[in-house]
């Protein structure tokens, strides 16, 4: 059999027909509705209250709620109905599964079977599954990102359930696992994954929100918590076309490739009819994630072709985070099975938008109320202002720390690209909170009598008004959608679990400072508790107005703008890793707890080698594309079309238009050349260097404005060369062969 080559991959992608796959159906044959599997693999708070004696459900509880310590008979008692209901469900296996700091998910299968050796020395095998094994589990974390805080000696990790998301069945080919959700620390306790941070966070915000929200006069909340709900973006390309593409296998990403003459300049894919292979897989994709009890509502095509969009409705963070890692996982494997392969890379090709997950979040109390939704009484709108005053001090005040948990390699080349937003931190509000804002801030609430003031701005009548709040600015990376805030600026492949974080813990710190300021000022005198309020309010709006921008996010103009006001713009990882080195910057996450000193230098450590090693990863992988595929292309052209040339010129004489084009393709084919060795230089100085911080500058400074110019010219000589001997499949067949 020959070697498939550019053109069969074309043929096969276009012959494709949409999988079918076994839905559950009535007996009429129709699917069966949502509701009826919905969650039906996943060991949720319903079935376990069903399961459990009650005095087991009530010590699950209590800690859940108040955070005690689960019993031991509790767990072991969750342990066997763990482990029945999963075999019941055909699991054989069960996994801790955890967050690294790899980006990915992790897991290591142990099977329940047991060995129980009788009394006449018999074997039997059984089931079992004990609490401890249900509570903690021991995988060699040696071989994990930790960014120095563990050498191989003390390669001892720690995954430990974390009972607040719930435990779920995954299937595969020929079976299904029971996996664990869990926090992954060293030996020592410091944390090695993406959730433990982030349950840290959410403990510092919960005390510091209901402490608050006491002074504000809400003395019933018990408890306050975060809601996410994140829209991820994904592109969706043919397995044949990614196998002969070196740089997307690798990479996730095209590092060469022209831009076909059709790309998204008719605006016909956002929201247009969904290509019937492509809805196929979405139907399974939301089929197991619904299975999964993992709530995904919208579906639809995205702006650049081949892109597209799935959004769940927001849960606690907790949850939201770990369903969004399961989603990405399971979109990657549904869409194997389609033969496609999906992409969740920030900027998979150039000049064409790249992919994001809008982070949707908000502040929530144990009775359910949204903090961030303004109410129907003036009490509630003053509590929704605070709010909205605490998550501007907290992005104010710390937005580069917020700036540098979306900042990767990847989203390196999204930011700022004029169809995502810029690296300039900054909050959108809308108009009418911005006249409510400023008319506080001007200093005209100082005097007046509270009741009447906040009646007068209307902020009395926020409920309506902040609903029909139609200016949507799109070019903000941090808007205010009327009952919650959209960062936009998180990147598709990223585990929100980080800027949640950061997000977290920087209104958790914002929290502390206000708390602080409002008692002092109850304290201080006879004034009433609304006046003091809008006096904390007047003056954290004056504070954090440089924050505030309502214009266009992509200009230049905003650029010089964000400057005067002395707002950080870290336009690349390096940059922002740099502005972290002011210990002042991050000296909030060690306060509330987020981090240990030691924790945070690892945490700065593993991105600044990631970045390396992606940057790096990139580089050496175009150098074998330009060397192995795009040289030898153009040099058989040129051999080629100099053939030609000859056999006119012997003909007919010299022909011009000829010998003009092979005039341009070799210099095209030179120009290619020459930007290999220009790279290839500046890397072998990179080999020598050994400061990562140096190196990193050096990456983005040198390396990849090399890259870029490398692929220049490789585009430039894709144009010139037989479509024959172009062994990459081009723009046009991965994301218009449908
Ligand atoms: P858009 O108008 O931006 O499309 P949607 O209403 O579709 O907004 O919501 C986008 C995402 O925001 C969804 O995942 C949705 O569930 C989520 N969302 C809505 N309200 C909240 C909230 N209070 N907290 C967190 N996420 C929310
Ligand atoms: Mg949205």
């Amino acid at each position: 059999m020959s070697t498939p080559t550019r053109f069969d991959a074309r043929l096969s992608a276009h012959h494709r027909r949409p999988r079918s796959f076994e839905a559950p159906r009535q007996p009429d044959g129709h699917r069966s509705p949502v509701s009826a599997y919905f969650g039906r693999h996943a060991l949720d708070l319903i079935k376990l209250r069903e399961r459990l004696p009650r005095e087991a459900y009530q010590a699950l509880l209590g800690t859940l709620k108040q955070g005690t310590p689960l019993p031991r008979e509790t767990a072991e008692t969750i342990a066997s109905v763990a482990r029945e209901w999963a075999t019941s469900h055909g699991a054989t296996h069960f996994t801790h599964w955890f967050q690294p700091m790899t980006g990915l998910t992790a897991e290591k299968h142990d099977s329940f079977v047991d060995l129980n050796v009788q009394l006449a020395g018999e074997l039997k095998v059984l089931e079992k599954f004990s609490g401890s094994q249900l509570t903690q589990s021991e995988p060699d974390a040696s071989s994990f990102p930790s960014g120095g805080v563990r050498s191989t000696f003390e390669a001892r990790g720690y995954t430990a359930w974390d009972p607040s998301s719930p435990m779920f069945l995954v299937e595969s080919e020929n079976g299904r696992t029971l996996c664990i959700p869990s926090v992954f620390i060293s030996y020592y306790g410091e944390s090695l994954d993406h959730k433990t941070p982030l349950l840290r966070a959410l403990d510092a915000l919960d005390r510091r929100a209901v402490a608050f929200l006491k002074l504000l006069g809400d003395v019933d909340v018990q408890a306050v918590s975060a809601t996410l709900g994140c829209e991820q973006e994904y592109f969706l390309l043919d397995r044949d076309h990614v196998a002969m593409r070196p740089d997307i296998t690798m990479c996730e990403r095209t590092l060469v490739g022209a831009a076909s003459a059709r790309g998204q300049q008719f605006e016909d894919h956002y929201f247009g009819s969904i290509p019937p292979r492509v809805l196929a897989f979405m139907e399974e994709m939301e089929f197991e994630l619904h299975r999964l009890g993992i709530p995904v509502k919208t579906r639809h095509n995205e702006v650049a072709p081949m892109q597209f969009e799935m959004a769940p409705i927001f849960e606690q963070v907790n949850m939201a985070v770990d369903h969004n890692a399961v989603a990405m996982d399971l979109m990657r494997k549904v869409a194997l099975r389609h033969h496609l392969v999906c992409l969740f890379h920030e900027k998979p090709f150039a000049g064409l938008n790249g992919s994001g997950k809008h982070c949707n979040w908000s502040l929530v109390t144990d009775r359910g109320e949204n903090l961030l939704e303004p109410g129907r009484t003036p009490h509630q709108n003053l509590r929704f202002l605070a709010f909205l005053a605490v998550c501007l001090k907290a992005v104010h005040d710390h937005s580069t720390a917020i700036r540098w948990s979306v900042a990767n390699a990847n989203n390196d080349l999204r930011l700022g690209a004029n169809e995502a937003p810029p690296a300039i931190l900054s909050v959108f509000v809308g108009d009418l909170l911005t006249k409510v804002i400023d008319r506080i801030a001007s200093g005209a609430a100082a005097g007046e009598d509270p009741e009447h003031f906040v009646i007068e701005t209307g902020v009395a009548k926020l409920p309506q008004l902040a609903r029909d709040n139609t200016d949507r600015n799109r070019t903000s990376p941090f808007a205010f959608t009327g009952n919650k805030f959209e960062y936009r600026a998180v990147g598709s492949s990223a585990n929100c679990a980080g800027p949640m974080t950061m997000l977290i813990a920087a209104a958790a710190k914002a929290l502390d400072e206000m708390t602080a300021r409002l008692r002092a000022k109850l304290d201080g005198k006879n004034g009433s508790r609304d006046q003091a309020v809008l006096d904390l309010l007047r003056e954290v709006f004056t504070e954090t107005a440089a924050i505030r921008f309502e214009g266009n996010g992509y200009s230049d103009e905003w650029k010089q703008e964000a400057a005067r006001r002395g707002l950080p713009n870290l336009p690349d990882t390096p940059s922002a890793l740099a502005a972290l080195a002011d210990p002042k910057r991050t000296a909030f996450l060690v306060e509330m707890g987020i981090f240990s000193e030691r924790e945070l230098g690892s945490r700065l450590n593993v991105s600044i080698e990631r970045y390396i090693k992606t940057v790096m990863l990139e580089a050496e992988t175009l150098v074998e594309i330009l060397n192995t595929q795009v040289l030898p292309a153009g040099e058989k052209q040129v051999q080629q079309s100099a053939e030609a040339a000859k056999a006119i010129e012997a003909a007919a004489g010299k022909n011009l238009p000829l010998a003009k084009r092979l005039g341009c393709l070799g210099a095209a084919v030179g120009e290619v050349a020459a930007s290999v060795d220009t790279l290839q230089s500046v890397l072998g100085r990179v080999d020598q260097m050994h400061d990562e911080t140096a190196e990193a500058r050096v990456l983005a400074d040198e390396v990849r404005p090399a890259m870029a110019a490398a692929r220049e010219a490789a585009d430039k000589l894709e144009q010139l060369v037989d479509d024959a001997l172009w062994s990459l499949p081009k723009y046009r067949e991965m994301l218009f062969v449908k």
